[in-house]
């Protein structure tokens, strides 16, 4: 620990300020009794709360720019450092594992290489940070003074349509995966292109979405429903046993972006145990800002800027440009509009509490994926402000400390407990599941040998004709199949 960063932390401990501190003496005189102000409320309440942010794109900073933790950023361009997560008292983080779309082709190696430089980091780092893969985990993190790093992968597309990664990547780590980024997948409807005529759409989701869903409950991954259609959303939460989460939206009532969620929805997530972790960007959770900066003309000249600088710097190897090379020209553009103000992101955090409840609401900053914040919060060491904030409009410590992470943990302990479950379940009946299905066939058991388990075992689940095109697709043998239907007939 470093001299200035052990000053830091006595200064935030004892609450004392420089200016506080009495007049040295001389040596010769009695050392006068030294009176500690009580730490004001507002800093108490901070430094003893567990905080969680849901979503931040630092991975790409990490892998892109050979970003590394401990360097102490300047906020123009980076929002997350060490130093600024201990001057926020962030407690834990998920770092998102964000697919770009144009990585098609390759988007779990490309997950992969993100989720590696999340570990990398905290390798490097081990003395302040740990890996967290459970409430668990976050909690004794806690206990220990250290940084709990998560992940939580952005873009159903990363699974490649395959469960076997899906489960793969849970192996690795990761604990929730939205859905969907601004892209339609194969299997659910995204926000970012409902509109796009050219997109085919599933109204919602598909058999093998809904599928991805029932895995995703029995592993104990968090279901992520930011990002996704307004269809997508609702089905997910009819077939989602475990309480789901937005990680990074806020609310369309205020901000009219289609990417925001309804009252309606915000109602939904109360039925549901969910929560909602608000998003900060200026565009998300201010009208005015949104409005002036989704002028067409402006955003044409936009991207024709970062289109030309991709034309200029091409990847000798034909990868794509990614958005870090590109961000320095998005935050110029973005700086054309005035920041909103501070009290934009705590009107959204108060609406949804009003709306969804006090139990349903907490912090999905976007910290290093966004061009704008409201004043004030230029990065992760102002998250003192919003306690204060909120503390000014009347919230009282007991709710201020779920907001800022106790609501997510009792989420993620529901999850949890959920998957304990349905792994139990599963493991009392011997009937296969589809996917028990598709496991063998990955594994080329035989046709012969198929038949044999399915007789001995049965099949949970009736097939579908999506299922049976995927099955067609992996080359299985119609008797196969026919003995699916026939032992389910049974
Ligand atoms: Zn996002």
């Amino acid at each position: 620990m470093s001299l200035k960063r052990s000053l830091v932390c006595l200064l935030l401990l004892s609450g004392l300020t420089f200016a506080q501190h009495p007049a040295p003496h001389k040596k010769t005189a009695r050392a006068a009794p030294v009176t500690r102000p009580k730490a004001d409320p507002v800093t108490a309440i901070h430094q003893s709360a567990l905080i969680i942010d849901t979503h931040a794109d630092t991975p790409q900073r990490f892998l892109d720019e050979n970003f590394d933790l401990d360097q102490n950023t300047p906020v123009t361009e980076g929002h997350i450092d060490l130093d600024k997560i201990k001057q926020g008292n962030l407690g834990a983080e998920f770092f998102s594992i964000w697919v770009e779309p144009e990585f098609k082709g390759h988007y779990s190696q490309r997950a992969m290489d993100l989720i590696d430089s999340v570990y990398q980091q905290a390798a490097r780092h081990h003395d302040r940070m740990t890996m967290a893969f459970s409430a668990d985990d976050i909690a004794r993190a806690h206990d220990q003074h250290k940084f709990a790093a998560l992940m939580g992968i952005e873009g159903g597309h990363a699974i490649e349509n395959d469960m076997r990664l899906l489960r793969d990547f849970y192996r690795m780590g990761v604990r929730y995966m939205t859905l969907t980024w601004s892209n339609t997948n194969d299997w659910a409807d995204s926000s970012g292109d409902i509109q796009d005529p050219n997109v085919k759409h599933h109204n919602g989701m598909t058999d093998f979405g809904k599928d991805v869903v029932r895995e995703m409950n029995r592993l104990g991954m968090i279901v992520d429903i930011s990002h996704v259609s307004d269809a997508t959303f609702y089905q997910a939460l009819l077939v989602s046993q475990s309480p789901v989460i937005a990680s990074h939206s806020s609310s369309r009532e205020l901000t009219n972006q289609p990417r925001n969620m309804t009252d309606d929805m915000l109602r939904a997530m109360t039925n549901n145990g969910g929560v909602v972790m608000v998003n900060f960007y200026s565009a998300f959770i201010d009208e005015n800002y949104r409005r002036v900066s989704s002028d067409p003309e402006k955003i044409k000249q936009r991207d024709a800027e970062v289109a030309a600088y991709k034309k200029a710097h091409p990847h000798p190897d034909g990868s794509p440009v990614t958005y870090d090379e590109t961000a320095a020209i998005e935050k110029k553009w973005a700086a054309q509009f005035p920041r909103p103000p501070l009290k934009s992101l705590i009107d959204h955090i108060d609406h949804v509490a009003k709306i969804a409840g006090i139990d349903h609401v907490g912090l999905g900053s976007d910290f290093d994926g966004v061009t704008s914040l409201p004043e004030g919060i230029d990065s992760v060491a102002d998250l003192p402000k919003i306690t204060q904030a909120l503390y000014q409009r009347g919230y009282t410590r007991e709710q201020i400390l779920k907001i800022l992470g106790g609501n997510f943990m009792r989420v993620m302990r529901e999850v949890e407990a959920t998957a304990k479950r349905l792994q139990a379940e599963r493991k009392e009946s011997d009937a296969l599941s589809f996917e028990d299905i598709e496991l063998m066939v990955g594994n080329r058991v035989s046709p012969a040998q198929l038949i044999d388990r399915i007789r001995q075992h049965g099949v949970n689940f009736e097939l579908t004709p999506e299922q049976r095109t995927r099955l067609k697709n992996e080359k299985v043998d119609d008797s196969v199949l026919d003995a699916i239907v026939k032992v389910r007939k049974k």
